[in-house]
């Protein structure tokens, strides 16, 4: 097998904040990857780094009181945790703020402004003159110009979804200061993507058949003149602002005093920086490296940032000279015990630190997200029973049962050591297990196969397959009744046999299982006094891997993994501490009225007093964009102005069921922000403690001739 040559990376993570679950499926996926491609015996390169810079950070920096630089080093002193506790091999991590990065950065616009690819425009945008600094969209809030709703951001509408420029707010106001910002304009630098050579070249190196053909797709969309969702016109391929004006926390554009590279610019280039930081301190020359017609470089990234490395990243790299991408790795999202619902009841999702702290298994994980995933752009979701259920059934029930019950029996009955040799029929019970399946009339080499979908990143079919294999070789071993020949002195040379067949197969299966399960498989290794594997090592043809193997003594079997427990699953869940205790006895009373909960501790009628109850009018009422829950209500309360609230009514009732009726609400509860906007109080409704389990919400509406305004006692 001729040696290949692979630069791989994973997204730059945004330096703000720690890892999250979403950042561990991606470097697993990675490094799964890699590890295999090692095993093959080809030269890899992984390296990561910090995406250090731009406004989030600097403002972030600022408000912690640190310079953006002691910033992002404390952050980054962070990641070693993570990265060591779910064994990803990455040859370097570095920083998007380190020198390399400058440079390569720097040059890299050079040419690209060498090529006749920067352009310069002046543009008119808002800035914050207390802060004496241009404010990025998300910092410049105020009232959408569609729905009228407040605080919105300078680039959309969370309430009504538009999308707007920000000099289209009503009463726009500076994030950070307050201050009403001024439009100034500034000359801002632009990477001409809709030039026909850029566009051309992307058409084709999008097209040719390397991307995921979902990937491919949506990309297409971007090239032609298309009608958006909101009914403006996109004109295909535009512009690229890629400069920002001081203060910026970032790189310097050459030439060009005061502006600095967009953090999107120079995040990518990080890739670059890292590989090259990790060749200097190799002394590898970087130049020679990346020049090598043979290299090959793959980005996984997830699906948010496919914008980034299908079109700036390939055109940047292709117009100012260097080598493109052979192919970028898109992966969906990672929600956890499916998505928004069961996280309100179990917490906040999956911490990986806290799943470690917990003494689980990081294998565990990796080997149940390698099960769910394959070469697609599909989200994948965390099930915590499905987890147990894999883990314990599969991993241990199946692969790791093996071994424990094959090798007590060579330990007991034969000293620890092997067969010296396999008869005709128990060399044909291992080629069945581990050589040829058929499907379809179709006959595959097992290996082969295997190593085919580890190859393509279908890890959940490769797995499919492994597991497959455990199945036989349990069948095997069981129709062998191994227990009743072991009280057989006649059968004892038939035992171990079967023993020594079960613990090849158990080897060849850890072979297969090493790139998900690094730790496990180097244990594995050493009951066989062997290190870790290569991918040679699993070619079982003519039994050459196993002939060394045969009459060998091997090691004191060494549990190899423990089961996981509900008990862990269930503190892995439970959220922080401040929940309301009152919510979990009202789920144990459950079913002591028809309602489904106690009822609650008695108060006092100052207590009542407290709670303004008043009857309102809905006037509007529209379902929420991005929620299934939701309802918005605009109520009119007499008070000569529209309140905005949200109800989660919306499984119960169309907004046109709602509008003209009236009902009672909570008109003293203090506002409360949510994700799609401000909500100025709540409307009374009926329904059963368990909602699932009976379905039905009341909305409160008083008898006729109640007008607005009117107070409930
Ligand atoms: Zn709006």
């Amino acid at each position: 097998m001729p040696q290949r040559r692979l630069f791989v990376t994973t997204a730059l993570p945004y330096a703000n904040g720690n890892f999250h679950i979403g950042h561990i499926m991606e470097y697993i996926q990675a490094d799964i990857w890699v590890r295999f491609q090692r095993m093959q015996g080809h030269e890899v390169n992984f390296v990561g780094a910090d995406d250090a810079h731009g406004a989030p950070i600097m403002i972030a920096a600022e408000k912690a009181g640190k310079t953006p630089q002691q910033f992002v080093a404390d952050i980054a002193a962070g990641r070693k945790p993570y990265l060591d506790g779910f064994h990803i091999s990455f040859d370097n991590w570095h920083s998007t703020d380190a020198p390399e990065n400058h440079q390569l950065a720097q040059q890299i616009y050079r040419d690209l402004q060498a090529a006749g690819l920067i352009a310069t425009k002046t543009i008119e945008q808002f800035f914050d003159a207390e802060k004496n600094m241009f404010l990025p969209d998300r910092f410049i809030k105020g009232q959408c110009p569609k729905c009228g709703a407040k605080d919105q951001y300078g680039d959309n509408c969370e309430v009504c979804g538009a999308v707007y420029a920000p000099t289209d707010l009503i009463n726009p106001y500076s994030a950070l200061s307050g201050a009403t910002p001024v439009l100034k304009s500034s000359e801002h630098f632009f990477f001409r993507l809709s030039d026909p050579r850029c566009v051309a070249f992307l058409e084709e190196w999008t097209q040719d058949g390397k991307l995921q053909p979902e990937v491919a797709n949506k990309v297409r969309e971007w090239f032609s003149v298309r009608t958006n969702a909101d009914g403006t016109q996109s004109e295909g391929l535009g512009d690229w602002d890629i400069s920002r004006d001081a203060p910026y926390f970032g790189i310097e554009i050459p030439d060009a005093p005061g502006k600095y590279f967009y953090v999107w610019l120079d995040a990518p280039v990080g890739y670059l920086a890292s590989l090259k930081n990790l060749l200097d301190k190799r002394g590898v020359d970087y130049a020679a490296y990346m020049a090598d017609p043979t290299l090959e470089q793959y980005h996984f990234i997830g699906k948010d940032i496919v914008t980034f490395h299908t079109l700036f990243w390939p055109a940047m790299l292709h117009f100012s000279g260097r080598k493109t991408p052979d192919n970028i790795f898109v992966h969906g999202f990672l929600t956890v015990n499916n998505g928004e619902k069961m996280s309100k009841s179990r917490g906040t999702g999956l911490d990986p630190l806290k799943y470690l702290s917990l003494g689980m298994n990081p294998e565990w994980l990796r080997y149940y997200l390698a099960a769910k995933l394959n070469a697609r752009n599909e989200d994948i979701d965390f099930n915590a029973d499905d987890f147990m259920a894999r883990v314990n059934s599969d991993l241990i029930g199946k692969y790791v049962n093996i071994a424990s019950r094959s090798a007590s029996f060579i330990h007991k009955k034969f000293d620890g050591q092997l067969a010296s040799n396999l008869s005709p029929k128990s060399k044909t019970a291992l080629d069945n297990i581990l050589q040829e399946f058929t499907t379809e009339g179709v006959s595959f080499d097992r290996e082969g196969f295997i190593s085919e979908r580890l190859k393509e990143r279908e890890f959940g079919k490769a797995i499919r397959e492994i597991m497959e294999c455990a199945n036989l070789a349990n069948q095997y071993f069981d129709a062998c009744k191994p227990w009743e020949m072991a009280k057989d002195e006649s059968k004892l040379f038939e035992l171990h046999e079967v023993c020594t067949v079960a613990l090849l197969a158990f080897r060849q299966l850890s072979i297969f299982l090493q790139p998900i399960l690094p730790t496990t498989a180097e244990n594995a290794a050493k009951l066989f006094g062997e290190s870790s594997w290569t991918w040679a090592d699993t070619s079982v043809t003519a039994g050459k891997v196993y002939e060394h193997l045969l009459g060998k003594t091997i090691n004191e079997y060494q549990h190899l993994m423990q089961r996981v427990t509900p008990e862990q699953l269930e503190a892995l869940f439970e959220p922080p501490a401040q929940t309301e205790p009152a919510q979990n006895a009202a789920n144990l009373m459950a079913n002591t009225l028809p309602g489904g909960e106690e009822l609650a501790p008695t108060i006092t009628i100052d207590d009542f007093a407290k709670i303004d109850l008043r009857i309102a009018k809905i006037v509007n009422c529209e379902s929420v964009e991005g929620s299934i829950k939701l309802l918005r209500l605009t109520l009119d309360v007499g008070e000569g102005k529209h309140r905005n609230v949200f109800s989660g009514i919306a499984s119960a009732y169309k907004p046109e069921d709602l509008i003209g009726k009236h009902t009672v609400m909570v008109a003293n509860l203090a506002p409360r922000k949510m994700k799609f906007g401000l909500s100025e109080g709540m409307v009374l409704a009926a329904s059963h403690a368990d909602e699932k389990a009976q379905p039905g919400i009341f909305v409160l509406e008083p008898g006729p001739g109640a007008v607005p305004g009117l107070r409930v006692r």
